[in-house]
């Protein structure tokens, strides 16, 4: 098992007093380790936003406790606070907040000038590889403006990877992206998260894309009412899974993948899969199933 680090006991927020009270979050407990992948769901109102503030410190629990570490957050100093906020964890956010009138890489540097480097060059080095990370190399002197919106928000992802953080907490942020591009995004999270062991905390309403999660919090209000773990390893072993899937597919369609079997790579699917134990290539195999299934149906029952 990896390192915990960080813990929630028994957290409840509750905005408002009397007869606008209104209970956010109740008796949420959840554990997170180093390098954990993790979505988390739920409608609207469901008290995401409000998980993720208060595990980034940007606000305070009615009652319960976290820790960090192993450290109850409550003992900590103003100090130790403020060394987990500014060292420890970041945030990405649905509108990407981006500075304007900087450009990408100097928009990356902002968070290790705010820390109080001092050396430009290195800082300007350290921001250029968070850059490349991201894919945009090529855009490092280019401004917010100049960018689509999941480019902007790769430059927020690197801006929020720079400090090198344990914990990434992202409210939402693919919900101002195509389905497309924000699949692309929770990909590359996924990617640097295997990469450098960040862990990832990310929010969402898409479906496709809590299925990249390697876990998954339901809330509901306010609440947790699921916590699955262990979905899959690693994106390799993801996108393994939905080849597979497809494969299965294509071979439950055709009856000459499902009945025979062989060890090859399948290059149409690319996945081993059943096959002809005669020898022949895939290529081969398919070119005949498509004569076969390209025939009229009529002709195919018969
Ligand atoms: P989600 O992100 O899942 O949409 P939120 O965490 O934003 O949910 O909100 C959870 C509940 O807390 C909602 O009922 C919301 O109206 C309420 N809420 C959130 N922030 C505040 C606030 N600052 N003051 C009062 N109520 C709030
Ligand atoms: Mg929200």
């Amino acid at each position: 098992m990896a390192e915990i680090i960080l813990s929630l006991s028994d957290v409840t927020k509750i905005y408002g007093k009397g007869e606008t009270e209104v209970i956010a979050l109740k008796d949420i407990d959840l554990v997170f380790e180093q390098g954990e992948f993790a979505a988390v769901v739920g409608p609207s109102g469901s008290g995401k936003t409000t998980l993720l503030n208060i595990i980034g410190c940007l606000d305070s629990p009615t009652r319960g406790e976290l820790s960090w570490r192993g450290a109850p957050m409550k003992s900590m100093n103003r100090t130790q606070l403020a060394a987990y906020r500014r060292t420890h964890v970041s945030f990405v956010f649905q509108s990407y907040n981006l500075i304007p009138v900087l450009t990408v890489v100097e928009n990356v540097e902002m968070p290790l000038l705010i820390e109080g480097m001092h050396d430009r060059a290195a800082i300007r080095e350290r921001a250029l590889s968070i850059v490349e990370m991201v894919g945009l190399s090529d855009k490092a002197n280019r401004y917010p403006t100049e960018l689509s919106g999941g480019q902007e928000q790769r430059v927020a992802i690197a801006r929020a990877l720079v400090k090198k953080p344990s914990i990434v907490l992202a409210d939402e942020p693919t919900a101002n992206l195509d389905s497309h591009t924000a699949g692309e995004i929770i990909k590359l999270m996924r990617e640097i998260n295997e990469k450098t062991q960040t862990t990832f905390l990310f929010s969402t309403h898409d479906p496709r894309i809590m299925e990249l999660a390697q876990r998954v919090i339901t809330l509901r209000d306010g609440q947790i009412e699921r916590d699955e773990r262990g979905r899959h390893e690693s994106l390799e072993q993801r996108t393994l899974q939905d080849r597979r899937k497809k494969c299965t597919a294509a071979q439950t369609e055709n009856p000459h993948h499902r009945n025979r079997a062989h060890g090859r790579h399948c290059r149409f699917h690319h996945v081993p899969v059943a096959l002809g134990g005669d020898g022949q290539s895939h290529d081969r195999c398919r070119d005949r199933l498509r004569q076969q299934f390209d025939k009229p149906a009529i002709q195919r029952i018969s």
